[in-house]
């Protein structure tokens, strides 16, 4: 399985894009970033965007992708993918014809460049080739993180949340599991804001970890580009054999 990060932020900066993963050329984990990081053959080959919450931060490049798929003659749709309280921000306050054209009847509402799919929390389901499980995670809109494997390997991915179980839980039940792709936002100085937010910083991330499967590596993302050092410090500091910062624009091999 092949993870290309496109954008590894929880904001944006010069150079820093929000977050948002390529699995295996055709399915995006989070949308914050897609044409910034992609170019017009690769974003055509997208065909699924599993959507963790409706944060501009992880569904905005999902609106450029689709306006990339209406003006270049897509060859698919691009579905975009959650539990329902997700799906219904993206119809109502996104692609709502105000903020942004509602691309689900663009060009017609038979040919649209984009489809919505409801998943169900806690059950499996097939996307393209993976499989995945939403999975209920506290953040202060309505959120879940996955559990997306291959049938050989795969890996959990948290979104955006504060301190959890339950994706902790179903991870440390699946065996077969390579890596566990984490958020912590903010340096541990600023825990009353990660509280406020409902986010993560490293010593918040530290008792997250004893609930985590104990053998697999945590790749982090979604540090605000304007902690982004200070917290990267911190964390490198606390287990380096195990913690790794993800790389934007780097392709991960499971
Ligand atoms: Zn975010
Ligand atoms: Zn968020």
């Amino acid at each position: 399985m092949k993870i290309k990060v496109l954008g590894v932020f929880g904001s944006e900066g010069q150079g820093q894009r929000p977050s948002a993963f390529l699995v295996n050329d055709r399915v995006l984990v989070d949308a914050g970033s897609v044409p910034g990081a992609l170019g017009i053959d690769e974003q055509r080959e997208i065909e699924h965007a599993l959507l963790s919450h409706a944060h501009l931060d992880h569904v905005v490049g999902l609106a450029f992708l689709t306006d990339t798929l209406a003006i270049t003659n897509a060859k698919r749709p691009v579905i975009a993918t959650s539990i329902a309280p997700v799906v219904d921000d993206l119809k109502k306050h996104a692609f709502n014809d105000r903020l942004w054209p509602d691309f689900s009847t663009i060009p017609t509402s038979q040919t649209a460049v984009l489809g919505y799919r409801t998943l169900t929390e806690d059950v499996e389901s097939r996307v393209g080739e993976l499989w995945v499980t939403p999975i209920r995670v506290d953040h202060t809109v309505d959120t879940v993180g996955f559990v997306i494997h291959d049938g050989e390997t795969g890996f959990v991915y948290s979104g955006d949340t504060g301190p959890t179980e339950r994706i902790w839980q179903a991870a440390r039940e699946l065996k077969g599991l390579k890596a566990v792709i984490v958020e912590t936002a903010f340096p541990s100085r600023l825990d009353g804001l990660a509280r406020a937010s409902k986010h993560l910083t490293p010593v918040m991330l530290s008792r997250e970890m004893k609930k985590m499967p104990s053998d697999l590596p945590l790749w982090i993302y979604h540090i605000k580009p304007h902690f982004f050092e200070e917290t990267a410090e911190e964390l490198q500091k606390m287990d380096p054999a195990r913690i790794h910062i993800l790389e934007q624009g780097k392709t991960y091999t499971l």
